[in-house]
């Protein structure tokens, strides 16, 4: 049997991670999951979790560990997604690294790999803005709120990049300007060199 695949997209908001996670998705046939969809959909639903979810959301903020945590040790326990699986947009901060390293150290598994998208923040700043157009979510509408989203991965999110370094998890730093196809032949080849 192979070995599952477990990869991260990791980079800041805007960088791209929901494109080029369903478009790996299909080149490597592995399922896709996005806890900001997930989250998306609980609030689309008025769930009970999308409730707690929400003001977090709104303010671009991170929503509580132990509320994201369990919703993707739930996800992870589906039967899709033992050959692997995508992740983009968890973990984002060390805490959730770690439960992240415990899930799969319970199954005898470990990361392949994390795919660090890199852009600079002006290209960031103009990308998101065009996105609250045409997919109107809330969270990309306002400046402030995009901000605080872009301070939230600087401080939150971006240490993981060392943790798993010294974890020995290899990280894989794709420059993630230029076209949707440049990006992804430059995650695929970086993958394949591996
Ligand atoms: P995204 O679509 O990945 O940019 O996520 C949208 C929003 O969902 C984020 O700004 C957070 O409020 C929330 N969110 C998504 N993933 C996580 C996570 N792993 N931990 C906490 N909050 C998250």
């Amino acid at each position: 049997m192979m070995a599952a695949r477990f990869l991260l997209l990791f980079g800041p908001p805007g960088a791209g991670k929901g494109t080029q996670a369903s478009r790996l998705s299909r080149a490597l046939h592995l399922p896709h999951v996005s806890t900001g969809d997930m989250f998306r959909h609980h609030l689309k639903n008025d769930t009970a979790l999308g409730q707690k979810a929400r003001a977090y959301m709104d303010q671009g903020l991170l929503v509580p560990d132990e509320v994201t945590n369990e919703m993707v040790e739930d996800r992870l326990s589906k039967d899709d997604v033992n050959p692997g699986v995508l992740l983009d947009g968890f973990p984002r901060n060390v805490l959730q690294a770690r439960f992240l390293e415990e899930i799969l150290g319970a199954r005898d598994q470990q990361l392949e790999g994390v795919i660090l998208i890199v852009v600079p923040d002006d290209q960031l700043i103009e990308r998101l803005h065009g996105r609250s157009d045409k997919e109107g979510r809330r969270d990309d509408a306002d400046v402030e709120i995009i901000q605080k989203r872009l301070e939230t991965y600087r401080a939150q999110t971006a240490p993981c990049i060392a943790h798993f370094r010294n974890e020995g998890v290899k990280v894989h730093r794709i420059d993630g300007t230029g076209s949707m196809d440049e990006v992804e032949q430059r995650i695929l080849g970086a993958l394949a060199a591996d």
